[in-house]
C-alpha cells in the first residue's frame, strides 16, 4: 500500500476527491498541482500513516514510510536543484499537518526544516543574503523549538520564551519591529534560541536535517491527540480515528527582500458574501506573519485597500505611500494572482481562501480551500453562484448548513439605540454581528461571566474553546485574515480585529483607550458589521432578511416535500412563524395561556375546588380567555392547521409554593390558608412527569376536556362568521392505551356536536393523539382505528424510552458525552438507532389500520437537521419546530428531498 503521495511540477500522486487519505490541504495541494497551478513540490504522509503511529509507535511507523519518504525528497530535489541535508546547497522544507476538514488546533506549521550552524553559511554563499538566511534560521528555531520540543509556555500568562529573548533584545536595541533587527542581532538570537531550548528542555537543538524532519512529522502526528484538537473533534463531532495526514513541502521564500512577500486571499468576501475578491499581504514576510498580525497587513485589491484605510482613517496620500495594494505595487504579480483566483474558484464551484508567498517576483500557491463564511455569505454565495450558473438549484441548496441559517435570525443592534451608543474605538469589521458582554482578557476565563466579550491582542489556536464560549472576539492587531477574524466568522460569532487604539495589559486586566481605562468585567458592545466598539451595553431588535435569504427559502419550499410547522403558544409567535414560512402550527401548548396574571387566577380557583361544580364554575371563567386566544392564533395562521394540545402538565405546577402567595391565594378566594396548603400537599407528586397529567387530567376531570374543547371549536365558528377559514387539530397528550383516547374523543365530540346544533352551523375539525408514551408506539394501530392524526412527542417519548428524566438528565449527559457513552444529547439531535424504531413503528403501524392518517413530530427535533432528514424517510407528513427554526428545517426538508 501506498503510504506517501507526491505532487509538484504539474503533476501528482493524488488529487481533491482523495481528502479522507490526503487530508484536505494535500488533496488540494496535489490538485492544484494537476491544473498547472505553481505549488512548491512535495509530498503527503497519508492519515492511515498518522492511524498506524498510533497504534504501533514511533519506532515502527519510521521504517513502514522510510523508503518513500526518502524517494520522495529525491524528487523534490531534481525540481528544486537542491539536496536534503547537503551544506553547501540545502534543501529546506516546511512540515504542514492537514486533517479531513482544516482544523485549527492541529500542530502548527515548521518553515525552514534543514538549516543548521553549516548549513546556513551555504545558504548565505548562495543567496548572497545574509540577512534573509539567519532570519530563516531563528524562525526555523522558533518554530520548530515550539512545536516539536515543546518550548511554548504552559501557562497562558507566561511569555513565550522566545518572544521574551526578542523582546529583550528589542528594547536593548530600542527598535519595535523584527525587520529593524541587523544580522548580527538575528544571529544572536540563534545563539539565544538554541542556549533557552537546552535550558528548558536539557536536549540541545536536533543538527541533522533527517533528526529534524522525523521529529517534525512525528510532532504533527502527536499534535492529532492534543488538547486544542481533541477539543474541536468534540465540539465538531468528528471522530478520533479519522487522523491527520503531514505534508512536507519544498520551501519557498517571502523573506527575501523586498521583491519578495507572503499573504492570504478570498474569492468572495467570506463577512458578506459579496463577489469581491480580497486579502492580506505583507512584503518581505513569511509563513503566518499576516495572520499572527505581528505587522499591519497590506489589501490585495486597489478597491480593498481604499476601503480599509477608510476605516482606519488613514489619508490617501499616505495609504499609497506606506499601505499601498498588491494590485498597485506589483500588478504583474497581481494579474497572475487574480487569474488563479478565477482558476481555482471555477474549479471547486465555490469561494476559494488561498495563501501565496511570492519569492523574488515569482508567484507560488500554497493552499486553496473552500473558505470558512458566515452564515449570511453562506446563503448569498450560494445564491450568487446559483444565479452564476455554477450550480444548479439542487447543488445550491446541498451548500447551505442549515444550522447556520441560525446566526441570521439573531438579533441585530437596534439602529435606534445605536444612535446614542458611545463608540470609543474603531476596528475592522471581521465578523458581523452584535455583541453585547463583559470584558475578559482570557480565553481560559469567557464563562466566567453569562455574557463575555474576549479581548486580546490577538488571539492564537488555543484560545479556540474560549473565543466559543464568547459573545464577542476583539483583538487590538490582526487584520482581516487574522486567526481571530478566520474563526470567528467560522463559528459565525461577531468579531473586530485590528482595533490599533486599545492598549492591552494582560497583568493589569486592563484595556486602555484614549486614556479610558476599561476593566474585566465592564460592558461593552461590537458591531461586527461596521467596526464599531461601543461602550456599555446596547439594545438589540430581530434582524431584517436579505433578498437571497427569501430566494433561498422559495427555492427550499420547491423542493420539500414535507411541510414545516412550528410549536407556538401565542397570536404573537404564531405571526413570527409565519414570516419564517410556517404552514401551520403543529403544536399549541394551551397551558402557557394560563400563567398569564389574570388568567392564573381563575385557574388556581378550578384546582382548588373540590366539587365538580366548583371546578365547573372557575372554567366558566376560563372559557372566554381560551376561545380569545384561539381566535387570535386561529386569525394569524388563517386558512392554515394548528394543532391545539389538551391541558398536559401536572396541576402542581400552577399552585403556589411560597407562604406569601399561598396567603395572598387564600385571600382572594376567601378561604383558609390551612386548605391551599392542603391542597398544594395533596397535589405533590414523586414523580410528577410520570403522574397526575396529560390525558390522565382530562379522563379523571372531564369538565376541563370539555371546556377546552368549547372554546377551540367556538372560536372556530366565530371566526367563520367572520369569513376566516380554519383548520383545527385537537391533540390528546400522553395517550397510552386506547380507551384513554376514546374516553377524551367522545367527550369532545358530544361538546362539539351540541354546540353545532345549538349554533345551526360547524367546521371541520380532527382529532388526534401526541404519541410519547412508548405503549402508544406499540399499540399504534389500534389508536389509529380512531384518531385522525399523530404528533410524535420526542421529548417525552425520549425521556420515556431512554428513562432519563428530562429536568434531571443536565447531572449526567454532560459526562455522558465527554466519555463517549453517548454520542450526542438525545434531547437535542433524535437517538434514531433508538427512539427512531419507536417512530418508524408508530408511523407504520398506524398507517396500516388507518391509510389516511396524518403523521408529524412536534419535539425539540422538529428543527434539528439530522432528525428533519430522519422524519422525511419516516414518511411524516410535516415537522413543527420554534419559530426561530422553521427556516432552518426548511432547507433541511429540500435537502432531505433531493
Ligand atoms: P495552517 O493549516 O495553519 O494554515 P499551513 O500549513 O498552511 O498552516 O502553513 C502556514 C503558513 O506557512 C502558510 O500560510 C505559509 O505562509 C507558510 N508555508 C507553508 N508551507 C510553505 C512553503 N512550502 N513555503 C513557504 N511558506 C510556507
Ligand atoms: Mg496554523
Ligand atoms: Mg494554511
Amino acid at each position: 500500500k501506498t503510504r506517501v503521495y507526491r505532487f509538484g511540477d504539474k503533476k501528482a500522486d493524488g488529487n481533491s476527491t482523495m481528502k479522507n487519505l490526503l487530508g484536505g490541504k494535500g488533496a488540494n495541494l496535489a490538485e492544484m498541482s494537476r491544473i498547472g497551478i505553481p505549488v512548491p513540490p512535495g509530498f503527503t504522509i497519508t492519515t492511515e500513516v498518522c492511524t498506524e503511529y498510533n497504534q504501533l509507535g514511533k519506532n515502527k511507523v519510521i521504517p513502514l514510510i522510510k523508503l518513500e519518504v526518502e524517494e520522495a525528497i529525491r524528487e523534490i530535489e531534481k525540481t528544486m536543484k537542491t539536496k536534503f541535508g547537503d551544506d553547501e546547497n540545502p534543501l529546506l522544507l516546511s512540515v504542514r499537518s492537514g486533517a479531513r476538514v482544516s482544523m485549527p488546533g492541529m500542530m502548527d506549521t515548521v518553515l525552514n526544516l534543514g538549516l543548521n550552524d553549516k548549513a546556513i553559511e551555504g545558504v548565505i554563499r548562495k543567496t548572497k543574503n545574509e540577512r534573509f538566511a539567519w532570519d530563516s534560521y531563528r524562525r526555523f528555531i522558533q518554530m520548530y523549538g515550539g512545536v516539536v520540543m515543546g518550548m511554548k509556555p504552559e501557562n497562558k500568562e507566561d511569555e513565550d520564551p522566545f518572544e521574551e529573548i526578542i523582546d529583550h533584545l528589542k528594547e536593548k536595541r530600542n527598535i519595535k519591529l523584527d525587520t529593524e533587527f541587523t544580522v548580527q542581532d538575528l544571529q544572536d538570537l540563534v545563539y539565544d534560541f538554541k542556549d533557552a531550548v537546552k535550558k528548558k528542555t536539557g536536549k540541545n537543538f536536533p543538527t541533522d536535517p533527517w533528526d529534524q524532519l522525523w521529529g517534525a512529522v512525528m510532532a504533527v502526528f502527536d499534535s492529532w491527540n492534543g488538547n486544542r484538537a481533541m477539543y474541536y473533534r468534540k465540539i465538531h463531532g468528528y471522530p478520533a480515528d479519522w487522523g491527520t495526514a503531514v505534508n512536507v513541502q519544498a520551501m519557498v521564500f517571502g523573506n527575501m527582500g523586498t521583491d519578495s512577500g507572503t499573504g492570504v486571499c478570498f474569492t468572495r468576501d467570506a463577512g458578506t458574501g459579496e463577489n469581491v475578491f480580497n486579502g492580506e499581504y505583507l512584503i518581505n514576510a513569511q509563513g503566518e506573519d499576516v495572520v499572527a498580525g505581528v505587522r499591519t497587513p497590506q489589501q490585495i485589491t486597489r478597491l480593498g485597500s481604499e476601503r480599509w484605510a477608510q476605516l482606519a482613517q488613514i489619508s490617501e496620500k499616505e495609504r499609497v505611500a506606506s499601505y499601498p495594494s498588491l494590485e498597485e505595487l506589483m500588478p504583474e504579480i497581481f494579474t497572475e494572482l487574480d487569474g488563479y483566483q478565477k482558476t481555482l474558484e471555477n474549479h471547486y464551484r465555490d469561494m476559494q481562501d488561498m495563501e501565496f508567498t511570492i519569492q523574488q517576483g515569482k508567484l507560488w500557491i500554497l493552499q486553496t480551500r473552500n473558505g470558512k463564511r458566515t452564515g449570511a455569505a453562506m446563503v448569498k454565495i450560494a445564491m450568487d453562484l446559483l444565479e452564476e450558473g455554477v450550480l444548479d438549484e439542487k447543488e445550491a441548496l446541498m451548500r447551505i448548513d442549515p444550522n447556520k441559517l441560525d446566526e441570521l435570525l439573531h438579533p441585530i443592534f437596534d439602529p435606534a439605540a445605536l444612535k446614542d451608543a458611545e463608540i470609543i474605538a474603531q476596528g475592522l469589521p471581521a465578523s458581523p454581528g452584535a455583541a453585547t458582554g463583559q470584558i475578559v482578557f482570557f480565553a481560559e476565563e469567557a464563562s466566567k461571566y453569562k455574557y463575555t466579550i474576549l479581548v486580546r491582542t490577538e488571539t492564537s489556536p488555543e484560545d479556540l474553546e474560549g473565543m466559543h464560549l464568547a459573545r464577542g472576539i476583539l483583538t487590538a492587531r490582526g487584520g482581516m485574515t487574522s486567526h481571530a477574524a478566520v474563526v470567528a466568522r467560522g463559528m459565525g460569532k461577531c468579531c473586530i480585529s485590528g482595533a490599533g487604539a486599545l492598549k492591552i495589559n494582560y497583568k493589569t486586566r486592563t484595556m486602555t483607550v484614549d486614556g479610558k481605562v476599561f476593566h474585566d468585567g465592564d460592558w461593552i458592545s461590537l458591531n461586527g458589521s461596521t467596526g464599531n466598539i461601543i461602550e456599555g451595553k446596547v439594545a438589540t431588535r430581530e434582524p431584517e432578511l436579505s433578498g437571497e435569504f427569501g430566494e433561498l427559502m422559495v427555492l427550499a419550499d420547491q423542493y420539500a416535500t414535507m411541510k414545516v410547522r412550528t410549536n407556538a403558544d401565542t397570536p404573537k409567535d404564531a405571526a413570527v412563524a409565519r414570516s419564517f414560512g410556517a404552514q401551520g402550527i403543529g403544536l399549541t401548548r394551551t397551558e402557557h395561556m394560563f400563567f398569564e396574571v389574570d388568567r392564573i387566577k381563575a385557574m388556581r380557583e378550578m384546582i382548588l375546588a373540590s366539587t365538580v361544580k366548583g371546578r365547573k364554575h372557575a372554567l366558566k371563567d376560563l372559557l372566554p380567555m381560551q376561545r380569545s386566544d384561539f381566535e387570535g392564533i386561529f386569525e394569524a395562521m388563517q386558512g392554515l392547521p394548528v394543532t391545539i394540545r389538551l391541558l398536559d402538565p401536572p396541576l402542581h405546577e400552577f399552585v403556589p409554593h411560597q407562604l406569601a402567595t399561598q396567603k395572598e391565594l387564600a385571600d382572594e378566594l376567601h378561604i383558609s390558608l390551612d386548605a391551599v396548603k392542603s391542597k398544594v400537599a395533596e397535589l405533590e407528586e414523586f414523580n410528577p412527569m410520570l403522574g397526575h397529567r396529560g390525558c390522565r387530567l382530562g379522563n379523571t376531570y372531564p369538565e376541563i376536556t370539555e371546556m377546552q374543547a368549547r372554546a377551540i371549536i367556538e372560536a372556530a365558528l366565530n371566526l367563520k362568521e367572520r369569513g376566516i377559514e380554519t383548520h383545527p387539530e385537537i391533540m390528546i397528550p400522553l395517550v397510552g392505551t386506547v380507551n384513554e383516547f376514546l374516553e377524551q374523543e367522545k367527550v369532545i365530540r358530544e361538546t362539539a356536536e351540541s354546540i353545532f346544533a345549538k349554533r345551526k352551523t360547524k367546521i371541520n375539525y380532527s382529532i388526534g393523539t401526541m404519541i410519547e408514551i412508548p405503549r402508544a408506539a406499540l399499540l399504534a394501530d389500534k389508536i389509529a382505528e380512531h384518531a385522525d392524526f399523530f404528533s410524535f412527542g420526542t421529548n417525552d417519548l425520549t425521556q420515556m424510552t431512554f428513562g432519563y428524566s428530562r429536568d434531571d438528565a443536565g447531572k449526567f449527559l454532560p459526562i455522558y458525552l465527554e466519555k463517549g457513552i453517548l454520542k450526542e444529547d438525545p434531547f437535542e439531535v433524535l437517538d434514531q438507532e433508538g427512539v427512531g424504531q419507536l417512530v418508524l413503528m408508530g408511523t407504520e403501524r398506524g398507517r396500516k389500520t388507518n391509510p389516511h392518517l396524518k403523521v408529524g413530530i412536534c419535539g425539540e427535533h422538529g428543527g434539528e437537521p439530522s432528525s428533519v432528514e430522519f422524519c422525511y424517510r419516516a414518511g411524516m407528513n410535516y415537522v413543527s419546530c420554534s419559530p426561530f427554526r422553521v427556516p432552518i428545517a426548511r432547507v433541511a426538508a429540500a435537502q432531505a428531498a433531493i
